[in-house]
């Protein structure tokens, strides 16, 4: 048997965005639509479908023109719904521009997408995005005609000024948003997602859960990233289920607030986001009993963490996806009648119309249970990159697989787990060491909350292995006490080398741990830049 997979046949539908929205609209018009707690906004579906009429209304009234391309800089809020939407429902393209991104990031994008409108907000408790935008601008030419300020005179007025938005697209093999993809490696890339990709993936996450219109969604993860704006909305028009917005961005007190007060039925998160909340000094006061189901995405799902979720936050339907932008996102899912082992230990099976393989370096597939990078072929495949030729060409092969960087194993039944990162891996004296592994071995120890395993330059071997390790409130270990517990219960050569006991990690803003941040600053703080030379030589 070989590690090649495909899900079961799907009829995909060939309705865009807006008839799927507009489906939902005329089914469920008096339920809840969007919950947006810290704006105190409450909407139908019917109420949400003015507000995206009107600024569709309003994009279009500004002169934009169906294929146009139009940003949206801004933390979680109603109006990065009703923009998200109104863009699909005018023919616009949406582009999500990471709120965590400064001058120079928000150059690059603004050059690269050739977006001809802007809208932000001038401001948050974190930055200053009018600021970073002048700063940016500066001496650039571009084909940025309009600047519009959610809550701000220029937002009223692109409503006001209005016109009739026309038929909108019909075509669902259209692009629809471009989204970026985090900055964990290199420069970003415009990943160009259709209405077919999006609408599709929505419904396969939706039917994955059960979702439907009884269901109320607490969505923390940010809006511009695939986990909210196609787990989140997509999910949402492709059901009629609530979706409900604790805060702009992450906070552990306030998604919990969410799910009891709007009474949950899923949540979504990042691990460090579950995690959070777990180790949360509140936790034990909030009742999730509302809670049924739910999504851990977006990185490796430690399985202890799976288990408290189910156990502690009353989610026995739980669910792990994996995926990535460049594939809508979702390929792997379990689905809510999978076995605890299943949903807690794999990434799930092939969603359906998707195949999925593993390949080894050279292209082949390997044995079952064998290593290799997980590649996965169908729908839900990426346009390519936002005039990126050469980069689309390695990302998607001639026979139109994907190569998604990761590494994965598939089992017996089909099952998949997800063992690292192609890059990440470590390779210490000829000796290849998997981040993953060792990390889930530390995430063993009775007082280690959260771990992270590098590799970092070593003049003799290469690489050697670094561990940073957050502690659990109160508890205390010394450098030595890790190696101990390591010692003769994992390989020699993966105990790690060098331990640093840390607080955080520097993450993105959708909690993706950056590597290459915690190697530059071992690098730096151990003087390791002779061996970082040596290597790169
Ligand atoms: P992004 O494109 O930002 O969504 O990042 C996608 C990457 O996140 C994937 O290529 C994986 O490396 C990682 N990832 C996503 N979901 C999972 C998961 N369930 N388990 C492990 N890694 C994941």
């Amino acid at each position: 048997m070989t590690s090649y997979a495909r899900g079961p046949d799907l009829d995909l539908t060939t309705l865009t965005t807006h008839q799927i929205f507009r489906q939902t609209v005329e089914r469920f018009p008096e339920r809840d639509a969007l919950i947006v707690r810290h704006q105190n906004i409450r909407l139908t579906w019917r109420d949400l479908a003015n507000e995206v009429e009107r600024t569709a209304r309003g994009l279009i009234g500004m002169g934009l023109r169906p294929g146009d391309r139009v940003g949206v800089w801004a933390a979680n809020c109603a109006e990065w719904i009703y923009l998200q939407l109104g863009c699909a429902r005018a023919g616009l393209v949406q582009v999500n521009v990471n709120p965590a991104y400064r001058a120079y990031e928000l150059k690059y994008i603004l050059k690269k997408s050739g977006m001809k409108a802007l809208i932000l907000r001038a401001g948050d408790s974190r930055s200053d995005y009018r600021a970073i935008l002048e700063e940016a601008c500066k001496g650039q030419d571009l084909a940025l005609r309009h600047t519009i300020y959610l809550g701000e005179d220029s937002w009223a007025r692109m409503i006001d000024a209005g016109i009739e938005a026309g038929a909108g697209p019909r075509d669902c093999h259209d692009v629809v948003n471009i989204q970026y993809t985090s900055g964990t490696t290199g420069s970003p890339k415009g990943v160009l997602l259709t209405h077919h990709n999006l609408v599709n993936n929505g419904r396969i996450i939706a039917e994955s859960l059960r979702i439907t219109e009884a269901d109320r969604i607490c969505v923390p993860v940010p809006m511009y990233h695939c986990f909210g704006c196609v787990g989140g909305t997509m999910v949402s028009i492709n059901t009629g289920a609530a979706m409900i917005l604790p805060a702009p961005w992450f906070d552990p007190l306030c998604t919990m607030r969410a799910v009891q007060e709007d009474r949950a039925t899923a949540i979504y998160g990042v691990p460090t986001m579950f995690i959070a909340q777990l180790q949360h000094p509140e936790f034990s006061q909030f009742d999730f009993s509302s809670l049924r189901t739910g999504i851990m995405a977006g990185a490796p799902c430690p399985i202890e963490v799976m288990k408290r979720v189910v156990a502690e936050m009353h989610c026995p339907q739980m669910t792990i996806i994996y995926g990535q932008t460049e594939s809508s996102p979702t390929i792997t899912a379990a689905s809510v009648d999978d076995s605890l082992e299943r949903r807690t230990s794999t990434v799930g099976k092939a969603c359906p119309a998707t195949e999925v393989k593993i390949v080894s370096p050279s292209g082949e597939i390997v044995p079952i249970g064998e290593q290799g990078e997980l590649c996965t072929r169908g729908y839900l495949v990426m346009k390519g990159y936002d005039q990126e030729p050469e980069a689309t060409a390695r990302a998607i092969d001639r026979d139109g697989w994907l190569h998604t960087g990761d590494l994965a194993t598939m089992r017996p039944d089909g099952y998949f787990r997800i063992t690292g990162r192609l890059k990440d891996m470590i390779i210490r004296g000829g000796e290849n060491i998997y981040p993953r592994e060792v990390e889930e071995f530390l995430y063993t120890h009775p007082k280690i909350a959260d771990v992270q395993v590098i590799g970092v330059p070593d003049e003799k071997m290469g690489e050697s292995v670094a561990a940073w390790v957050k502690l659990k409130s109160g508890a205390t270990m010394t450098e030595d006490d890790l190696r101990d517990f390591c010692k003769g219960r994992i390989a020699h050569f993966k105990i790690p080398q060098y331990v640093r006991f840390v607080e955080t990690f520097p993450m993105t803003v959708t909690g993706k741990i950056q590597k290459f941040v915690m190697r530059e600053t071992e690098i730096r703080d151990r003087h390791l830049e002779n061996a970082a030379q040596i290597r790169t030589a």
